[in-house]
């Protein structure tokens, strides 16, 4: 047995829960040990039931004096009170729809109970506390580890699992350098995963903590710096007149929002300033980025500079394209040639190709919209003055940096629809600027967005039907039950079979991730061309599909969604002049599944969403995270964790500036740990 022994070949693990701890990403006994407890609760003491006090988390030991369930017949929710009694002092217990547990408590035996104290009518009780009989397995004491649920896995069975894993700590290798080590005072790995899961003390648990949360930060901020090498900013960058820009905005049919305005003239100061520009410009999709590209594209080339967009499709590309042929034909240079535009994408001939070539590397292209295609060693420039990525988050750090290789201390501006707080834009883009865009062109109206219950999906539907009728479409999304495409597409049918039965004049599809593509896309272009009334669809609908005709989109199971998700889904409607609207459909409630919803009906700023979304949410689980290019992370918390994430960059600089290329051989531990964490959703040529 090593840390690379799969969690199967332990003892009692079979294949149904070995599934289970696949699903939640644990294949080996390193990912397992690797599996952090969310919290601790403290059950080192007994507190005796005359000094619990209200609001205070404690553990009683006690007997069962009396257990009341309404009498008569049997009813499913009704619920269970127990009063115990210590000889100190006596507690009520309550569990809601808990009449089923009423056999497993004895009266006069004795109970350990664990839970928040509270005071109801000056009588103590314990609502659904945790219990074991006195001196039981399930009887635990200690600073006791809670770990993240995981379907069909008890917190004791994860616990012994834990404990026989205790031997193989002292495999545990150091891959953080000396120098940091001793700097930060860290512990040792085995003595921070050791405190991690049986901690001894308070004081050891955090010493322990702070260890893995500084190695994964530290880890996670060397190899992100490494990534980005060379694209700080502060180094000189070309630098031209922005002019044209300027004569291109006044020409156009309607006026700069206030949050495209300001964009532009901090994009304008960099560009004519002969700082790099280093800049992120994030808006919703349709908030009017592209044409703030367009004018630095064409302020580059009126000045005899080329410019390149990356775009993550063809079908972007080719629409970019479409438009800046469009929006610059009769624009002239200054030696009064006409501005030169170009595509290149995958699918172009190897002919094609080459002529492409040619005229970016003889300079008589001056604006060339793209894919990756560009980032083959064989394109190359005569004059690069400006690198754009349109909707970066779809590609990698390295991807963004081949890029801006290839011309000599370009302006680099990159652009999202993907809200990102800006705590998280600095470690992923670095030292870099940032323009937001928070309002859309005038016009467009926010989706109208109603909090419902499942009792209310009548009423829905009914509202729904009222949309039909007007002649326009709807989106149902049905929730993501698990990462399983399979188990994703069968609660998908469920409620495709119930809106079909709803709606049985009105022509109803379904798309879910299981199918493929082409059929995907067959169905999308029904919806789109106005075929079909109702998409049933589970996430998959791509940030691409763009139906203004369609005005309301109903979300199942809110709860199992993350709010940018949330937030992503929602900008599917509204893309027309006329009101929309969505209804959020929480079918369990939870505190955080109620606060989520009620922020969605409260704003449709994206950066606000994505603010609260960091506030709400824990280790690791950060939607948008990866999408961003971030690692997951296992056990720190970026809302949390912004000190030790300050401490942990510092020294990833420190560093760096001493072995760029991670090359000294005490580096080596750190360089796999990095490579391991980044896996391939970034590929590093380390
Ligand atoms: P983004 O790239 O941010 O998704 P686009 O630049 O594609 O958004 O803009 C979406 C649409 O809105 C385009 O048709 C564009 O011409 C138009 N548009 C952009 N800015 C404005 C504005 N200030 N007023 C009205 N329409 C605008
Ligand atoms: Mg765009």
């Amino acid at each position: 047995m090593d840390l690379k022994t799969e969690v199967s070949e332990l003892k009692g693990i079979g294949p149904k829960k070995a599934r289970a701890f696949r699903d939640a990403g644990i294949v080996t006994l390193s990912d397992l040990m690797e599996f952090f407890p969310r919290r601790y609760e403290d059950r080192r003491t007994v507190t005796p039931i005359s000094s619990a006090r209200a609001g205070a988390e404690c553990l009683v030991v006690a007997k069962v004096a009396a257990k009341r369930s309404p009498r008569g017949y049997y009813r499913k929710n009704s619920p269970l009170t127990l009063i115990v009694s210590d000889g100190t002092g006596s507690l009520e217990i309550v569990f809601f729809n808990g009449r089923f547990l009423s056999g497993l408590f004895d009266e006069k035996s004795e109970y350990a109970f664990f839970g928040k104290v509270s005071e109801n009518h000056a009588m103590r009780q314990m609502i659904h506390p945790q219990f074991a009989k006195a001196g039981s397995a399930d009887d635990v004491r200690g600073i006791v580890p809670i770990y993240p649920q995981i379907p069909g896995i008890s917190q004791r069975e994860i616990r012994r699992l834990q404990a026989e894993l205790v031997p193989l700590y002292s495999e545990l290798e150091e891959w953080i350098p000396e120098k940091t080590v001793r700097e930060q005072r860290l512990a040792s790995p085995e003595y921070a995963i050791k405190n991690t899961h049986f901690p001894e003390d308070g004081h050891r648990m955090l010493a322990g903590k702070f260890r893995l949360v500084f190695g994964e930060l530290f880890t996670m901020e060397t190899g992100l710096m490494y990534l980005r090498a060379g694209d700080e900013t502060g180094g000189k960058g070309v630098s031209f007149s922005c002019e044209a820009g300027d004569r291109f905005a006044a020409g156009l049919p309607f006026e700069l929002t206030k949050g495209q305005q300001a964009a532009w003239k901090s994009i304008r100061e960099d560009l004519e300033s002969d700082k790099r520009m280093n800049r992120l410009l994030q808006g919703d999709v349709g908030s009017g980025k592209t044409v703030i590209a367009e004018m630095a594209m064409l302020s580059a080339a009126s000045c005899g500079l080329q410019s390149v967009m990356m775009a993550p499709t063809e079908l972007l590309a080719t629409q970019h394209f479409d438009s800046f042929t469009k929006d610059l034909s009769g624009w002239k240079k200054p030696d009064g040639r006409p501005v030169s535009i170009a595509l290149l994408k995958s699918s172009l001939t190897a002919k094609e190709k080459r002529t492409v070539y040619g005229s970016l590397e003889s300079g008589e292209t001056d604006i060339l919209l793209c894919t990756h295609a560009v980032l083959e060693e064989k394109v190359k420039f005569r004059d690069l003055g400006l690198v754009i990525t349109d909707e970066q988050h779809r590609f990698g750090v390295r991807q963004r940096r081949i890029l801006s290789e290839k011309g000599e201390n370009v302006n680099i501006l990159v652009m999202t629809a993907t809200p990102i707080p800006r705590t998280l834009a600095v470690i992923v883009y670095g030292d870099l600027d940032v323009s937001q865009i928070r309002e859309m062109p005038a016009g467009r109206k926010p989706v109208k967005t109603t909090l419902a219950r499942s009792e209310d999906r009548d009423k829905v539907y009914d509202f729904v039907e009222g949309q039909l009728i007007k002649g326009r479409q709807a989106y149902i999304v049905a929730p993501l039950i698990e990462e399983s495409e399979k188990i994703d597409a069968s609660s998908a049918e469920e409620i495709f079979r119930l809106v079909s039965k709803r709606f049985p004049s009105y022509r109803v599809e379904m798309v879910h991730g299981a199918m493929r593509p082409q059929e995907k896309d067959a169905i999308m272009q029904r919806f789109a061309s106005g075929e079909t009334d109702i998409l049933v669809s589970t996430v998959v609908i791509e940030v691409g599909i763009n139906v203004p005709n369609a005005s309301v989109m109903v979300i199942e199971n809110t709860e199992r969604f993350g709010l940018a998700q949330l937030h992503q889904l929602r900008g599917r409607v509204g893309r027309g002049t006329d009101e929309s609207y969505c209804f959020l459909i929480l079918d369990q409630e939870s505190e955080v599944a109620v606060k989520r919803a009620e922020i969605m009906c409260r704003t449709t700023d994206g950066f606000e969403i994505a603010e609260e979304d960091l506030a709400l949410r824990g280790p690791g689980e950060l939607f948008g995270t990866r999408q961003h290019g971030l690692p997951q992370l296992m056990i720190s918390d970026l809302s949390r964790h912004r000190d030790i994430l300050e401490k942990a960059a510092a020294s990833a600089k420190e560093l760096l500036a001493d072995d760029p290329g991670l090359k000294k051989p005490e580096n080596l531990p750190l360089k796999e740990r990095i490579r391991s964490m980044f896996g391939e959703n970034i590929s590093l040529d380390l």
